[in-house]
């Protein structure tokens, strides 16, 4: 019998998908990451169809020997690499991992303060999102531009005064790290909790080229484990605090989740256990290459944000696209020319801009794990020139866009697969 047509085009969409993300594409999506081949072949496996509620060891199902073992590896290792005592590494996502935080911290009706939505507090930290489907109220922190970060002194001020259950730190648009401190020792004095929410940089943490909010203050901090940290995508919540992690962890499940995405667990022992061995040598490399990147966009003409103080110290940069047609328009050209970025609303934007900001969020963090180093991101910048100030047919620059990432197929900062361990003949490789 032949192949119904449908199927037929979803291995087909399949196929031209992964063929085009994984070897044609520049991606600069600060957000996202590839997995090491080690830690993706250790992520197809049987725990992908297992249940698991309740913590290691103390589980409502039978079955889970190994699984068990392995969630315990993983909350090791990431306290060791995190330097923290308590890891919990349930939640599915990062939105998950606050949904819980905040469940915790705060009841509905009461008010928190977060990072304001301009410097790039995540959806799941308003009204929008998580913090207003949990009728929690949300208070913008004031920003100061001039410091691209939280404006300490008004700050305290507005914690003084308003008295939150508790405070979000945190961003997706992440330039600068936030005064963990000053916030934490203005928040502890009336009572509140500061969550230091670390999605965008948990890899630079591990890395240690980005301060670790719990050393600095932070009550608990809730991440993603799949942008700078190139695990598999899911959510981790770890603190020092005994009382804090006991109570989150009733509350990750049954409330939050019942199954965890078991398969994640290998692959995030993988991830860790490299960047244990790689981590340091990595982020360096994407500070040093975000930096070159933005040296390199406005040697070309751009306007990248933050000039003034470096433009970045984590692996992401802004730039200004209002002057060659708006953020919409210069992504959706980037990527006819296979280089993918996303728009983004920049400070001075009424939020109502939203579907056509003025700003362009780049990352190099993925890109660096192909192997590209400072010299290469010049390319890079050249390329987008290209195709946003010069006014080339992105079809043409998507040609040499395909030959350029051929140098940088190979992710590195990781261990190889060893070839003594056989394949399951069931076993399906990545669909090209
Ligand atoms: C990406 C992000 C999250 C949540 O991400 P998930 O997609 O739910 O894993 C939370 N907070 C910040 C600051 C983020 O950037």
């Amino acid at each position: 019998m032949s192949l119904p047509e449908e199927l037929t085009k979803v291995i087909e969409i399949t196929r031209v998908h992964n063929r085009w993300r994984r070897f044609e594409c520049i991606n600069l999506i600060a957000s996202e990451n590839v997995m090491s081949p080690l830690a993706e072949a250790t992520y197809f496996t049987d725990m992908m169809h297992r249940y698991a509620e309740g913590k290691p060891r103390k589980r409502f199902y039978q079955g889970n020997i190994y699984t068990d073992e392995i969630e315990l590896m993983v909350m090791e290792l990431m306290s060791k690499l995190l330097n923290v005592k308590y890891v919990e590494p349930r939640p599915i996502s990062g939105t998950i991992a606050n949904a819980a935080v905040f469940r915790v911290l705060g009841n509905p009706g009461d008010q928190a303060l977060i990072a304001p939505v301009q410097a790039g507090a995540h959806v799941s930290h308003t009204k929008f999102g998580t913090l207003g489907a949990l009728g929690i109220k949300q208070i913008e922190l004031p920003f100061d531009l001039d410091n691209w970060n939280i404006d300490v002194d008004k700050a305290v001020k507005l914690i003084e005064e308003i008295k939150p259950k508790f405070v979000t730190l945190g961003a997706s648009v992440y330039l600068f790290p936030h005064p963990t401190k000053e916030i934490a020792d203005a928040t502890h004095a009336v009572g509140a909790r500061v969550v230091h929410d670390v999605a965008h940089v948990l890899g630079l943490i591990a890395g240690k080229v980005w301060p670790n909010p719990i050393h600095d203050g932070a009550d608990v901090s809730t991440s993603s484990t799949h942008k700078t940290f190139p695990g598999p995508q899911g959510g981790i919540i770890f603190t020092n605090d005994e009382k804090m992690y006991k109570t989150i962890s009733k509350t990750v499940f049954p409330w939050f989740i019942s199954n965890h995405h078991l398969h994640r667990l290998p692959a995030m022992a993988v991830t860790a256990i490299e960047m244990l061995h790689f981590g340091e040598e990595y982020a360096q490399q994407v500070v040093r290459n975000a930096r070159a990147f933005a040296e390199a966009l406005a040697s070309e003409g751009f306007k990248v944000l933050a000039e003034h103080l470096g433009y970045t110290k984590s692996h992401t940069l802004v730039v200004d696209v209002r002057g060659l047609g708006g953020g919409a328009k210069v992504a959706k050209l980037l990527e006819d020319a296979n280089i993918i970025t996303n728009k983004n609303l920049l400070p001075w934007d009424p939020p109502e801009k939203v579907k056509d900001p003025s700003g362009l969020r780049l990352g190099v963090q993925e890109m660096t794990r192909f192997g590209m180093k400072e010299s290469d991101f010049k390319e890079v910048a050249k390329l987008i020139r290209k195709v946003a100030v010069d006014g080339r047919d992105p079809k043409e620059v998507k040609k040499e866009v395909i030959e350029f990432r051929k140098q940088f197929t190979e992710v590195k900062y990781t261990f190889k697969i060893p070839e003594e361990f056989e394949r399951s003949p069931i076993q399906v490789p990545m669909l090209l």
